[in-house]
């Protein structure tokens, strides 16, 4: 296999690089990256992936693989004359759509982010792509030139890619090319050690020990003794005990299967045996996986059934919130000749979901004690497990054992147990309150009722929480409320240093609040919903609510901005202080100057909660007004 003469139509294409490609490729090459070797494990990964591939496509479609066979191979080869290596497998191959496709262009989501995130300082980027994977396009690190001849099972022409890695890539028709795909790379000077079998052996072995196809060593050209050598141990990793998997092994597998290039913040590894048998090796990461927000939500761990591979992705394996779960499921007892739409709905795959699902939590629990290693965990994947409080009903109750929030009274992740431990004497409910950013919410108004009475609040600040908390969820018998819906509570929670009767207001202090909330009512008319009396408030004369079992107001907002129609019907109520001396004033004003005061009011009380002011020019109209008649 070592002939890397192509025959080529001379009609070849001239392609460009998506720009992306280019700013990676750049970087790649026009840096010492420290770890160069990669290159081979990304490409015998990406061979070992091909073949599993056409092993899976030949049970449906056997003629696929009467040429080229179906005994699956990795072929290494060294040209120590021409200064090249061969990478060749008689794996699916690419149609020349998919050579331009796939070593053209960056599908992988999250890429732009990434590009975006780079700082421009080499040293940094380069260790942050090293946590990206540039996969095939790392060849560029050793070869000054890379030649990739592919033909796609079940096609009877091939093609040949060319590229020297500098913003372009040609395509050419390559007629007589064997199943599957030969890469060519041309060594760089710099980089001639991997001409050296002692340092391919070394490489495959740390790298590509796990890969079950086999990784074999062709004979070098004009070398004496010269033999075929198996470099891998080329079986299932997954089929070999415990014991005899080094740390080291599980995370070179998991980086290939998950396409990671983290270190594995937990290694799962069992077998169950009893009513269905399955074989599990999964990995929860310890970075947060680019992909994790993608609208799919598709999961990630393969299922193999006795060690052929079926799907990347199967629905109903594992449940969306746990996403960011890498690894396989192994299965004898699962239908091989069935398609994947079929196996979606066997009973049996839902058997196989709960245990491993089970087994997962179980390990996840047992490490939540240990606070920092825990803290890893929620900090990178916490925001997507959280998705299981409104998925996962039957779980739910453990997930909420899992969960940690960040709370208005410390400075940590708090658990649902320690802030229960800290509720006050006559607080029956757990209170939350919903928006983007904890730091703001901290120092809400909407909080200043529950902070004088040293109440302790969950700032809530993913999408997810409007919806969980919405479900009627209870954690140790109490429900969850939020502050915004909660002042009536704060008459019942007695705080640290209040008085045990309350005075009483008297009557005529009373029936001038009622006036005022009419008087305000009439003047602000279809503004607001409703004016009411609140007593959440310490500081500030006026907060914005909205009405019980109706839509926060962080929910509308963020419908609003997805331009969703939902969020514009949501009813604001401005809750007014009567305690406080601007609302005491207010109760003695009339005329214009109440009027422009009632409104400064309603558009401070949306400034604070992050809403736009409705009428930016009446809003500076009346503040004129305002201060013209302070100053004057
Ligand atoms: P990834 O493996 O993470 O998808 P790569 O850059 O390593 O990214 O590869 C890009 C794509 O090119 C692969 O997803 C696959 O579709 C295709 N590809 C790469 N190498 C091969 C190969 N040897 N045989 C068939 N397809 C390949
Ligand atoms: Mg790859």
């Amino acid at each position: 296999m070592s002939d890397t003469a192509t025959k080529v139509n001379p009609a070849e294409q001239k392609h460009a690089f998506q720009a992306e490609v280019a700013k990676l490729l750049d970087l790649v090459v026009h840096s010492l990256y420290s770890n160069t070797e990669i290159f081979l494990r990304e490409l015998i990964s990406n061979s070992s992936d091909a073949c599993d591939r056409l092993r899976y496509a030949a049970i449906a479609e056997p003629k696929l693989v009467e040429d080229g066979g179906s005994t699956f191979e990795i072929h290494l080869d060294i040209d120590k004359t021409l200064k090249t290596l061969t990478v060749t497998d008689n794996g699916v191959g690419m149609s020349r759509d998919e050579l331009i496709a796939n070593l053209g262009t960056i599908a992988k989501s999250g890429t732009s982010e990434f590009l975006k995130s780079l700082s421009g300082d080499k040293t940094k980027d380069i260790s942050q792509i090293g946590q990206f994977g540039v996969g095939f396009y790392s060849s560029f690190m050793v070869a000054d030139k890379v030649e990739v001849t592919s033909r796609k099972a079940g096609d009877t022409n091939g093609h040949l890619w060319t590229s020297d890695g500098k913003g372009t890539f040609t395509v050419a028709d390559a007629p007589d090319t064997a199943r599957g795909t030969k890469i060519v790379l041309h060594i760089k000077k710099d980089a001639e050690d991997f001409l050296d079998p002692h340092r391919l052996r070394r490489i495959v072995k740390t790298y590509s020990d796990h890969i079950a196809i086999p990784v074999i060593l062709d004979p070098i050209a004009g070398e004496k003794d010269a033999k075929v050598e198996t470099l891998n141990s080329a079986s299932a990793l997954w089929m070999r005990p415990k014991a005899e998997i080094t740390a080291e092994q599980y995370k070179e597998f998991y980086h290939h299967v998950g396409h990671a290039f983290d270190e594995p913040w937990h290694t799962l590894h069992f077998k169950a045996e009893g009513a269905i048998e399955y074989t599990a090796l999964l990995f929860v990461p310890s970075t947060k996986p680019f992909d994790l927000f993608n609208p799919e939500r598709k999961t990630n761990v393969k299922l193999y059934v006795n060690r052929v591979f079926i799907s990347d992705s199967l629905e109903g394996l594992m449940p969306r919130y746990l996403r960011f779960v890498r690894g396989i499921v192994d299965s004898s007892d699962l239908p091989l000749n069935v398609s994947r739409e079929i196996l979606q709905d066997n009973p049996l795959l839902k058997k196989i979901q709960n245990g491993i699902v089970k087994r997962l939590l179980k390990d996840i629990k047992e490490r939540v004690e240990k606070t920092e290693e825990y803290t890893k965990f929620w900090d990178a994947l916490g925001a997507v497990f959280k998705e299981g409080l409104y998925e996962d009903f039957e779980r739910r109750d453990d997930l909420l054992e899992l969960a940690r929030f960040r709370t208005s009274g410390a400075d940590g992740w708090v658990s649902l147990k320690d802030y229960v431990g800290r509720m006050k004497s006559g607080q029956d409910a757990i209170y939350y309150i919903t928006g983007d950013d904890a730091g703001v919410l901290k120092n809400s108004p909407q909080l200043e009722g529950f902070a004088a009475k040293g109440i302790e609040v969950l700032l809530l600040t993913d999408p997810i929480d409007e919806f969980w908390t919405g479900g009627g969820v209870t954690y140790d018998k109490k429900s969850f409320k939020a502050v915004v819906q909660s002042g009536e509570d704060l008459d019942k929670i007695k705080g640290a240093d209040e008085p045990e009767k309350k005075e009483d207001k008297g009557a005529a202090a009373e029936q001038a609040e009622k006036d005022l909330v009419e008087a305000l009512k009439k003047t602000l008319g279809d503004s607001v919903a409703d004016v009411r009396v609140t007593n959440r408030l310490t500081g500030s004369p006026v907060v914005l609510a909205s009405d019980t079992g109706g839509m926060s107001l962080h929910l509308a907002r963020m419908l609003k901005q997805h331009g969703e129609n939902a969020g514009l019907g949501v009813k604001k109520i401005l809750e007014i202080n009567p305690k406080h001396a601007l609302i005491k004033r207010l109760m003695t004003m009339s005329g214009a100057s109440f009027d422009d005061a009632a409104f400064l009011l309603l558009d401070q009380a949306r400034i604070v909660e992050g809403e736009p002011v409705t009428d930016p020019a009446a809003f500076a109209k009346r503040l004129s007004a305002a201060l013209e008649r302070a100053l004057g």
